[in-house]
């Protein structure tokens, strides 16, 4: 016997299908972990409930897909998740203030660490903290004070702790910072940023699983149902198993195992050895998208066409040989896994597509969405009908832009950011797009991205409004684009009846949202396969 009833049973002010010509709906069932039926009458399914449905009485809300986040680390944000939060502050003592409240709830002489994903240019005094500064906060704990990949600031105690004096020799590549005095400030670069990470305790596994517990509520709290992480190692993947299976992950995740450092297709072939195990992947909560490789650099070293403004005899740095990643790339699909490439200058993408050209030309009959181009950053109209002629997706990530535009105006000059990730322009012209945020460099947030893709705000204001796209463009490059980019169209993106009920509920429309709002704006519940993931536990 068939069983009609309802596990969920929502009646809300409007369901937005996405289903293309499809009204907005009044009630949505959900059974198992599947969308059962909508109808646009709020009582129309009532017949499905039972003693065991949930039902959300909702008259003013509205109900739409959750949102796929297809350019992100999820990795990175769970290593995070414990760190202080200075992201937050807006000025230089309220950065300290966090990191002085966290030292009072940390036993002495442990590591204080920071988050990585913020710009000093965005604080009022538009610098870094001092060592001086971060020993006010604490001088009972090693604090380390990270800043992207390539800055740290520590204060005296750690300073101490790696026994780095004004003696200390300064290792090839990098910088140990000082004051005018000459004094050590706390300030390493590169190379010198390991005289101190070296001694800041790797996190164990319980340590990441509860990581990404944490990490991946806060996307699902902000409406993002399903993160596509684009730089995996086979140890994260193996952490992201076992969070999977400790019921820890509260978003879906699809995972770019990372060739990044790789130079030939020798070490890519190990790695897809490894990579053999995960091929079969059967939980639609976490599997292996493809491989990820990266062309060029980011906002310091992207390789453009033209000089960089800051220095008119530099042009960024592309990585690869084109062969050679003809080479690397020819391997990953010749084992039928697909490919995402990080190109964000001009240069890198008219290369990536020399590559991509070689790569469809000898192999004939790959998938449609096989290759596909992370960034795009700097994609001029001929590169982009190039990529649109050659069946290659894109994936923007405007969150990005708005964090960074005025550090890389630095690089690059005020035209250039105004060109960055020309969503007008890849939609005009017909292309495959889809939206992330970059996090840590951009913020996440399903709503945060609309708002800056209906806007272009940044940092520092609009920059290239020509290239802002409609509400309902940018939530299909979050929605039905994105569940195209992961080749999950059939099971997700719309909300119909047999596919995953991965949903949002906000309780008023963001469609109808003032932008300023927008930004900020956050559903009231998000569902991922009929499950709320957040609210955590209600
Ligand atoms: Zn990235």
């Amino acid at each position: 016997m068939t069983d009609h009833g309802a596990d969920l049973l929502i009646r809300a002010a409007a369901v937005h299908t996405l289903v293309p010509g499809q009204a907005p709906q009044r009630a949505l069932a959900v059974r198992g972990d599947r969308v059962a039926a909508v109808s646009p009458d709020p009582e129309g399914l009532d017949h499905m409930v039972s003693a065991r449905t949930t039902v959300h009485d909702l008259p003013g809300a509205t109900v739409l897909p959750a949102f796929d986040d297809t350019h992100t680390h999820l990795i990175h944000a769970a290593f995070g998740a414990h760190d202080v939060p200075v992201h937050r502050a807006r000025t230089i003592a309220e950065f300290l203030d966090l990191i002085r409240r966290r030292a009072a709830s940390t036993p002495e002489g442990e590591w204080i660490r920071t988050t990585t994903n913020w710009q000093e240019l965005n604080l009022a005094e538009r610098r870094m903290p001092t060592a001086a500064e971060l020993d006010r906060a604490t001088d009972r704990h090693p604090v380390l004070v990270k800043r992207g990949g390539h800055n740290d600031v520590v204060n005296t105690y750690a300073l101490r702790l790696a026994g780095i004096t004004e003696d200390t020799p300064v290792p090839p590549g990098g910088v140990i910072g000082r004051d005018a005095d000459g004094r050590l400030n706390g300030r390493l670069i590169d190379n010198a940023l390991g005289l101190v990470e070296r001694l800041v305790p790797a996190q164990d596994r319980s340590r990441r699983i509860d990581g990404l517990r944490l990490a991946s509520g806060r996307y699902a709290a902000t409406g993002i149902g399903t993160v596509r992480d684009c730089a995996v190692t086979p140890e994260d993947y193996r952490v992201l198993l076992a969070a999977r299976e400790a019921g820890a992950l509260h978003t879906r995740v699809r995972t770019l195992i990372s060739a990044l450092g790789m130079t030939g297709a020798a070490q890519v072939e190990d790695l897809l050895d490894v990579m053999e195990e995960w091929r079969h992947g059967s939980d639609p909560g976490l599997w292996v998208w493809g491989v990820k490789f990266g062309l060029d650099g980011g906002l310091e070293a992207g390789a453009t066409e033209e000089p960089y403004a800051c220095d008119h005899s530099y042009s960024g740095t592309l990585i690869w040989e084109p062969d050679a990643l003809v080479e690397a790339v020819e391997a990953v699909v010749r084992r039928g896994w697909r490919v995402g490439t990080h190109a964000y200058g001009d240069r890198a993408v008219r290369v990536l597509l020399d590559v991509y050209e070689r790569v469809l030309a000898r192999n004939p009959g790959l998938p449609a969405g096989t290759l596909v181009m992370e960034h795009g950053g700097l994609a001029g109209p001929e590169q982009r009908a190039r990529a649109v002629a050659l069946g290659i997706p894109v994936t923007i990530q405007q969150p990005l832009l708005h964090d960074t535009a005025e550090v890389e105006e630095g690089f690059w000059g005020p035209e250039r950011v105004a060109a960055l990730f020309p969503a007008r322009g890849w939609l005009d012209q017909d292309a495959q797009v889809s939206a992330g945020s970059d996090f840590p460099v951009g913020q996440f947030g399903a709503t945060r991205s609309l708002w800056g893709m209906t806007t272009r705000q940044t940092v520092i204001g609009v920059k290239g409004p020509e290239h802002a796209i409609t509400y309902d463009e940018a939530l299909a490059l979050h929605t039905t684009q994105a569940a195209r980019l992961l080749g999950e169209e059939h099971l997700r993106g719309t909300l119909t009846p047999g596919r995953f009920a991965d949903l949002t509920v906000w309780d008023r429309d963001p469609a109808d949202c003032p932008s300023d709002l927008l930004r900020d704006l956050d559903p009231t519940h998000t569902f991922v396969g009929g499950r709320l993931v957040t609210p955590v536990g209600r």
